[in-house]
């Protein structure tokens, strides 16, 4: 699909590695018509009930209400404070309260005047595509976030089918979410959404059928709302908790998978520097996004002695040359109740820097770990690294992809770097079918083994260098002729969801 501006998609830009890949293998046509989309696009609508909100007053409103008595709110939570700086006022407000209004505006001790918005119905566009199901269940996290579209989605889902492939877990791929700007809603109100989006979704979901995760936007908390209303009046509710996964631990969930990500993308880190006899101890590392996948890599590397020297996020980007404290700054931004938006910005003991000025820190490491299109040809330019892992999904535009080449810059491309989440998401998924429970150092081994194997073949094939080691076989992979490590990792998912079809053959 091109665009009327003439622009490629988002989708037609990330198949372009697929063609490629597909190009040099010889893919099966059939099989190659039957990976290009997706298997079903679900694109729904889901609405839910907002509540009252307070809505700040500009200062020359303000100034109109000068001598409007304060009202006394006694509920300690009945005012639940929103990243935007409205309030959403909850029905227990009223009780023992002393209120004064006047045309629709209250005014608050400490907190300021306010214009008393309605609340009411509203409606949000959601999406679950499912992109290919030949080696297992659909599986895919979920993102609430405002700049979501069927492109990005159908990009997404196609690249949870690399991703399974390369991981060598029996699962296809999926991505889906919502059409909202999290930040701007109570937590009962992203309850409700996430209730309605599973009521509508369940016929299509299911421990074997398609299995949900969070992403960008999403937590375990809303993973523990899809399951209860996908099991709601189920007796048998114990035997489907595989449904979602990156549950909390203590219904379900994985040890481990909360850092799973960062810690797949620190193996792979680790292993990449083995190879470049470079040490982590000391290396200058700088990282975009600091959400789950951000925070646990930054923790983990720091733990190795690395130094974060920046960190840029959706509000903000700090900076300190020796290094910043990550146990603060992970304090400062997961444990902060005050800090609404979850951001790095007014981190103290950091100064303040530029987006700009991010890119082109002189560093060893850059992990983006945000969200896609970042590195542009632009940024790459600018960096000043030796590798780019790649933390986030497809964070480096193809004309960024050119310049990092060109600059020999090393990549370690999102199928395999950001693999470790959906990993331990297949290792939840086990112990829930099993009813078992794994400690964190099984995890983290069976992930470690996991990861390093196949980052090995995915080498090799780039270097077009079959061998056999003790850890891994590439043998069957390479391809004949040395290639990117991008193009080499989409060969090797290639090579093995195309044995499915071979073998298996097609149901008519
Ligand atoms: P998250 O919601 O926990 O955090 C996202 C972070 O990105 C936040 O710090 C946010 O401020 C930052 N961000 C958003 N927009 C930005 C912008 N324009 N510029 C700079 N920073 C921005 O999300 P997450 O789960 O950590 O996911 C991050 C990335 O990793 C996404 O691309 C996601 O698809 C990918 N990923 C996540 C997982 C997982 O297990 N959570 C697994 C594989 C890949």
């Amino acid at each position: 699909m091109t665009p009327r501006n003439g622009k490629k998609s988002i989708f037609d830009e990330a198949m372009e590695t697929f063609q490629r890949a597909a190009d040099l293998i010889g893919l099966n046509p059939r099989v190659r018509l039957e990976l290009g989309d997706p298997d079903f696009e679900h694109i729904f609508y889901v609405t839910i009930e907002t509540r009252d909100r307070l809505v700040p007053l500009t200062a020359e409103e303000q100034a109109e209400v000068r001598d409007l008595p304060p009202s006394s709110v006694k509920a300690a939570d009945a005012l639940e404070p929103l990243a935007n700086g409205q309030f959403v006022l909850h029905r227990r407000a009223l009780l023992e309260a002393d209120i004064h209004i006047r045309h629709g505006v209250i005014s608050i001790p400490q907190k300021g005047c306010f214009r008393i918005e309605k609340g009411g119905p509203r409606k949000f566009k959601a999406y679950r595509i499912q992109h290919n199901q030949v080696r297992g269940p659909y599986k895919g996290g979920i993102r609430y976030h405002k700049d979501v579209s069927l492109d990005l989605f159908k990009t997404l889902a196609a690249d949870m089918t690399w991703k399974t492939a390369i991981a060598e877990i029996p699962f296809g791929g999926a991505k889906g979410g919502i059409k909202i700007d999290p930040f701007n809603y109570s937590r009962e109100e992203i309850e409700h959404l996430t209730l309605r989006y599973i009521y509508k979704f369940k016929n299509f979901m299911g421990p074997f059928l398609d299995i949900p995760a969070p992403d960008v936007g999403t937590n375990p908390e809303i993973m523990a709302y899809m399951m209860r209303q996908f099991t709601d009046g189920e007796r048998e509710h114990h035997k489907m908790r595989g449904v979602v996964t990156g549950k909390d631990v203590r219904i379900g969930g994985s040890e481990g998978r909360l850092k799973a990500t960062g810690q797949g993308v620190v193996y792979c880190i680790e292993e990449w520097a083995r190879e470049h006899g470079f040490t982590l101890k000391g290396a200058r590392v700088i990282i975009q996004g600091f959400g789950n996948v951000g925070s646990s890599t930054a923790e983990i590397l720091h733990g190795m002695g690395a130094r974060i020297v920046a960190v840029n996020d959706a509000n903000g980007t700090v900076h300190k040359d020796g290094g910043l404290d990550i146990p603060a700054l992970v304090q400062h931004v997961h444990q902060n109740p005050d800090n609404l938006r979850r951001t790095v910005a007014r981190f103290p003991g950091a100064a303040t820097i530029s987006k700009q000025d991010f890119w082109s820190m002189d560093a060893d490491i850059c992990i983006p770990a945000a969200l896609g299109g970042e590195i542009t040809g632009d940024v790459a330019e600018r960096l000043r690294v030796k590798l780019v892992a790649e933390g986030a999904n497809g964070p480096t535009t193809r004309d960024g992809d050119r310049v990092l080449a060109t600059r020999k810059i090393d990549v370690i491309p999102d199928l395999i770097c950001n693999a470790g989440g959906v990993t331990v998401s297949y290792y939840e998924w086990l112990q829930n079918q099993r009813l078992e429970h794994w400690t964190e150092a099984e995890v983290n081994q069976r992930l470690e083994h996991a990861l390093k194997k196949n980052y090995a073949i995915i080498r090799d094939i780039a270097r077009n260098r079959p061998q056999r080691t003790a850890l891994h076989d590439s043998r069957r992979y390479c391809v004949g002729k040395e290639m990117d490590v991008r193009t080499a990792s989409m060969v090797l998912a290639l090579k093995r969801i195309e044995a499915h079809y071979v073998l298996e053959g097609f149901s008519q």
